[in-house]
């Protein structure tokens, strides 16, 4: 058994345990035995992140890009000298298969390499002037404070986006990070710690998630909320940051379409996606979920995805050859449950799957069903596990009409042989992403982000410093 520590906060500079030493247990979804605990923050704890975080900005803007880009650079260094150690805690708090975690950590290391560039090209503009002797400038400023919250299913993807981002624009950052599963995250943090981020640029406190949004994103320290999640809770964090004027980025829930037409490399199609669906053991937020399939390959495509899903070898993340570990947390088992059970009420079929492993861990069988309709909960909410809906379509307008039905709009995906069909496609689906006839979203230098109820702002590419800075306008007379 990996070993497994008792996760402190890190509040100006130093880690420690909450102040009262009240702590969580954290549990190994695989075995369900609690394996540490996470220290819980007071308000006493956040006001004291709150004045290092207004002292740590105060220092890190006024370090230059190119210095701050050196010891972003030196962090991810340090990162990915211990993704061997680091893989293992994410595993066992979070069940993705080791190779998985490994991944997002060396994919994190990348983020922030990136990032620690782009901030090099934060430009302003000087723009022309009516009258001669005037300089107009266009001149970017890191916005202040940021309040981060991050959720369970990428402990460090989730974490490293928003950290990067503030930073390598000059801000500083409290980050929430998830309670379920705070060791890696923490060891992220440490890296940067020991590349030598000064004290009170960055905080991590864990506690009630309510608490400390209530308490953060109001106070007049913090000048931008930032938060990954699900879509109820990130508009009611959205209408706080909206009362108390708050520069928000919102990344949220998807019900993802893959619109497979016939002219698709059908065995190609439905080998990738099914290896897209089941990773994480499908707790995605652009995980594909609604696979839209032309009539006349939808046999064949089911098919093909169904063997797949049959083969996915479920268990414990750390056993060698595991490709789906268990669903991160006990509610995800329910909420599986519960949709299924609707669906199959109201007529759908399950070709394979549809139930929990044993009953020690949280697994779950990779599923899918066939003959699902409008009126089920699954074709309407986000499944966030490894459940696929196969709906066959005959013209492309149906095809575009139910990618389009529902209120999300975060990642799609289609299939085709035809230039013309993959550009009508991508030009009619209303989506922040949409990658056709491969896998392709999610690189650091890409955008990232949702329209419609999947929120606001981009997560990577040059639009994500955006949203960390403020513009300032000067014109200058000469003397
Ligand atoms: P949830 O809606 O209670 O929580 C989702 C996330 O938001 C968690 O990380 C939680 O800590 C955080 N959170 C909840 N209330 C908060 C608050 N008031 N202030 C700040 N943070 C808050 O549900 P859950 O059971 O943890 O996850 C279930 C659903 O969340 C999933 O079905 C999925 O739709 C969504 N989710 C999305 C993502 C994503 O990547 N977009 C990640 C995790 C969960």
């Amino acid at each position: 058994m990996a070993s497994y520590p008792n996760v402190q906060l890190h509040i100006d500079g130093k880690w420690r345990d909450a102040t009262g030493g009240r702590s969580i247990p954290v549990i190994n979804p695989a075995t369900e035995e609690v394996i540490g605990t996470v220290a819980h923050a007071s308000q006493s704890d956040l006001d004291e992140a709150l004045e290092a975080a207004e002292r740590g900005f105060k220092i890190w803007k006024k370090v230059s890009a190119y210095e701050r880009s050196k010891v972003m650079r030196k962090a991810a260094g340090l990162l990915r000298e211990r993704a061997d150690a680091i893989a293992p805690l994410m595993t066992q708090e979070q069940g993705k298969p080791l190779p998985e975690a490994k991944m997002e950590v060396m994919a994190a290391a990348d983020t922030i390499e990136w990032f620690a560039e782009e901030g090099r090209r934060a430009y302003g503009r000087v723009v022309p002037a009516r009258a001669e002797g005037i300089y107009q400038l266009v001149i970017r400023e890191p916005v202040g404070p940021v309040a981060a919250f991050t959720p369970w299913n990428f402990p460090i993807n989730q974490v490293v986006r928003k950290l990067s981002a503030a930073l390598c624009t000059g801000c500083s950052i409290i980050v929430k990070a998830p309670e379920e599963t705070p060791a890696s995250p923490a060891e992220l943090i440490r890296c940067f710690l020991d590349a030598g981020v000064p004290a009170g640029v960055i905080a991590l406190v864990y506690g009630v998630p309510a608490e400390i949004s209530s308490y953060l994103i109001p106070h007049p320290t913090i000048k931008k909320v930032t938060f990954t999640g699900s879509t109820p809770v990130g508009k009611h964090l959205a209408e706080m940051a909206g009362k108390y004027m708050k520069r928000a980025t919102m990344e949220l829930g998807g019900h993802s379409p893959v619109i497979v037409f016939d002219d698709a490399d059908v065995e190609f199609a439905s080998k990738t996606i099914a290896a897209s669906k089941f990773r994480n053991a499908g707790q995605v937020c652009v995980s594909p979920t609604r696979f839209l399939v032309q009539e006349k390959v939808f046999d064949q495509f089911v098919e093909t995805f169904t063997t797949y899903a049959k083969s996915v070898k479920v268990g414990n993340g750390l056993e060698q050859g595991t490709q789906m570990g268990p669903l991160a947390n006990d509610r995800r088992i329910p909420a599986m449950e519960a949709l299924i059970a609707d669906a199959t009420q109201k007529g759908a079929e399950l070709r394979t799957g549809g139930s929990r492993i044993g009953n020690k861990g949280y697994f779950f069988e990779p599923t899918v069903l066939t003959g699902v309709t409008r009126d089920m909960r699954a074709m309407n909410e986000e499944p966030f596990g490894p459940m696929a809906l196969m709906v066959p379509f005959k013209e492309f307008d149906e095809a575009v009409e139910e990618a389009n039905r529902l209120p999300f709009g975060l990642a799609s995906y289609a299939f085709t042989r035809s230039a013309k069909t993959a550009n009508a496609v991508a030009s009619q689906v209303e989506s922040g992403m949409m990658t056709i006839n491969h896998l392709g979203l999610a690189l650091p230098e890409v955008p990232f982000g949702g329209i419609k109820d999947s929120g606001y702002g981009s997560e990577g590419g040059s639009e994500a410093i955006e949203a960390y800075l403020n513009t300032k306008f000067v014109t200058q007379a000469g003397l």
